[in-house]
């Protein structure tokens, strides 16, 4: 008898009795989504009056898919915001938060929109650490319960006397204000953070990554049904189907989007052992042709390493990877010797800026002469035609960047005047030579410059 009743109860529960509606309907019935996240360059903002955000713009993109309002709600710090995750005081939960094997079992996450690496900060001036075990104890604060906490505990397994302190009551752009203040000597904070936030903070600096990419998601309730769950993956299938999430991420994050840890590293050591070999030729060739030099070396470093004797299967070789018809253009007599390459290359990528059209901005030509050194001005020129076609501004650099991939399709090349070309290749070339520039700004070696920037490039990436 006993037993019938529990399975009565039981059954009561899941059905009739009470069973919980589907967190989806409820949603929906309600008209709003309730979201979570913190205020930051990288998640939600407010910027002449209108709000803004990564996170935002998603969250307000999948509210629009449900078809309902967007609520969104800051909470104190990062702690109360998992509690209230956990405990399903919001629908989800969207502020750039790692998905982290603790947090898995608190947690369930939508599908990863981005990765980032942990960056350890300082202030330039102060003590640059070598390393995580050249940090004195009591000097590293990070947001408490982040997945920079777990991640120094995973660390301070072999590291025992790693020490840090954790922070309640800032978040990550708090304590890089701390750093810039010297009242705390470093943090860590994310890849993405910390781009998005360079420009408010010009004098910090990282000093090396202490994680690999790590994942970023939304979160919601573990103990949710899967109603809401399953929309997200299915708003974030169509969002990646149609290149919407490309492009948000394009647009906050723009060239540090594919980031390489590897490489990243491999920059990093270059810029000790290689750069300072050919530092003062690349600053004597920027001034004679109106460049900023960390421009060229970002050039060099994205066509050779700085390896003065590279040679490409194509037949392209030495520090700037001349072809042969261009060296013998630019009367370069012996293309691996570094300073004839360097001053060629930096001829030619002068005269391609020259000949662009003169509606592209100032600010856009270096981009353009980037693609037109990689791909040809002629196919550059399709794709502007392309880009106009499609009512977009052929002067705008990100409007053509997103025409370029188009000329190696029949359906468009078919109508050009130079017809096929890999034209995601100028890019992807033009998207490595930005973050190679960004990572020579920010790095401390290279961070003086020593001679006047020539020209307006810009010295810093776009702020947001
Ligand atoms: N990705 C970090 C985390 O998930 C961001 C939080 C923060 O730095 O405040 O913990």
């Amino acid at each position: 008898m006993k037993r019938i009743i529990i399975s009565l109860l039981t059954l009561c529960l899941l059905t009739a009795c009470g069973e919980a509606q589907p967190h989806l309907d409820e949603i929906q019935q309600r008209g709003e989504l309730r979201v979570l996240s913190r205020y930051s360059l990288a998640s939600y903002y407010v910027k002449a009056d209108t709000l803004a955000g990564f996170e935002y713009e998603l969250a307000q993109r999948f509210a629009d898919y449900l078809g309902v309002k967007l609520k969104v709600i800051v909470p104190d710090n990062l702690t109360s915001m998992l509690r209230m995750i956990e405990e399903g005081q919001a629908d989800l939960a969207a502020a750039g938060l790692t998905i982290t094997e603790q947090r898995k079992n608190r947690i369930r996450f939508g599908p990863v929109y981005h990765e980032v690496t942990q960056q350890l900060v300082y202030k330039r001036g102060s003590s640059k650490p070598k390393d995580i075990t050249d940090i004195p104890s009591g000097q590293l604060e990070v947001v408490a319960e982040s997945s920079h906490v777990e991640q120094l505990e995973s660390l301070k397994e072999e590291i025992p006397e790693l020490d840090w302190r954790e922070n309640n009551e800032l978040d990550n752009s708090g304590l890089l204000e701390l750093v810039q203040l010297e009242l705390i000597d470093y943090t860590v904070v994310d890849s993405n953070e910390m781009s998005a936030n360079q420009g408010l903070f010009p004098e910090l600096r990282v000093a090396f990554d202490i994680s690999e990419p790590q994942p970023l998601g939304w979160a919601m309730p573990l103990a949710d049904d899967d109603s809401l769950y399953l929309e997200v993956l299915n708003f974030f299938q169509d969002m990646e189907a149609s290149g919407e999430l490309d492009r948000l991420i394009e647009k906050y994050y723009g060239h540090i989007r594919r980031f390489d840890y590897v490489d990243t590293r491999a920059i990093h050591r270059r810029i000790q052992t290689h750069l300072p070999l050919y530092r003062d030729m690349l600053q004597q060739a920027a001034e004679q042709y109106g460049f900023d030099w960390y421009m060229l070396a970002a050039i060099a470093y994205q066509e050779s390493h700085w390896n003065p004797l590279a040679v490409s299967s194509t037949g392209v070789k030495g520090l700037m990877m001349l072809t042969r018809a261009t060296a013998k253009e630019m009367g370069v007599t012996d293309r691996e010797d570094a300073e004839q390459s360097i001053f060629a290359g930096a001829a030619y990528l002068a005269s391609i800026k020259e000949r662009l059209p003169e509606g592209i901005p100032k600010s856009d030509r270096i981009w353009f002469a980037l693609a037109a050194y990689n791909i040809g001005l002629g196919h550059l020129e399709d794709a502007r035609v392309i880009t106009q076609s499609q009512g977009k501004d052929p002067n705008r650099w990100n409007d053509v960047r997103d025409h370029l991939p188009l000329l190696s399709k029949q359906k468009w090349f078919s109508q050009t005047r130079h017809g096929y070309a890999r034209g995601s290749e100028p890019v992807r070339y033009v998207q490595n030579i930005k973050r190679y520039l960004d990572i020579l700004l920010h790095h401390e070696d290279t961070a003086v410059p020593v001679t006047p920037a020539p020209t307006s490039e810009p010295a810093l990436p776009a702020a947001l």
